[in-house]
């Protein structure tokens, strides 16, 4: 296994793009894996496409789509409506019950494949929006359960892990890509690239933490 190689799972969205920068900044040799799920994650999948080009790196397409069939999300259903926000204990209906699971265990293939140790994924539990699977307890359960099962060290890096939005973008400007992270990414859910539709749920997230960031540099 090459340590100083990251694979990325990479949508083309604010966090995932940050973390393709700081896996650049740490490694010497960085590739990509980005997962086609969803009808509704076609722009960000283009801008995935775009900012890999833009970094020099190369972009794997895995078609994950069976997992749209496999529950029933707004994030992969057009006929559910989204929930605004979490309200009570359950996750709002944008969960995808077993993505990251599924995600990073094909990423794990990926990297076996490639002969590359380290995996990168931008979940965070200080935004994680009621998202079981980007908890920190989670990722260490999972790596250890990866090792297992393919008897391999993986090291899953989480560097989003305790940043809120406001230090995300704050890390985009560390790395110097805070102009490309603003403009090209995609974190609407409606699909609409930069500050998206301002209306869903992503959006509010994205631009509360953008205007917290902004005015800490006023
Ligand atoms: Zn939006």
């Amino acid at each position: 296994m090459d340590h100083k190689a990251a694979l990325v799972l990479f949508s083309g969205g604010q966090d995932s793009t940050t973390c393709l920068f700081w896996a650049l900044k740490h490694f010497t040799r960085v590739e990509t894996v980005c997962f086609r799920y969803g009808q509704r994650h076609e722009p960000e999948i283009e801008a995935a496409r775009a900012i890999a080009a833009i970094a020099g790196v190369p972009f794997r397409m895995i078609d994950a789509s069976l997992i749209a069939g496999l529950s029933r999300n707004s994030l992969t259903d057009a006929s559910v409506e989204m929930d605004r926000e979490q309200t009570g204990e359950a996750p709002p209906n944008t969960f995808v019950p077993g993505r990251n699971l599924l995600f990073i265990s094909m990423a794990a293939i990926v990297a076996r494949e490639r002969n590359i140790a380290n995996i990168i994924t931008g979940v965070s539990q200080a935004d994680y929006s009621g998202y079981p699977d980007c908890r920190d307890s989670f990722i260490r359960s999972l790596r250890e359960t990866l090792n297992l099962a393919m008897d391999e060290q993986f090291v899953i890096h989480t560097p989003l892990m305790w940043l809120d939005k406001a230090s995300v973008w704050q890390l985009a400007g560390e790395l110097g890509v805070f102009e490309l992270v603003k403009n090209r990414t995609v974190t609407c859910y409606n699909g609409i690239p930069g500050n998206g539709c301002g209306e869903c749920p992503s959006c509010k997230l994205r631009r509360c933490g953008l205007e917290q960031y902004e005015s800490k540099m006023d």
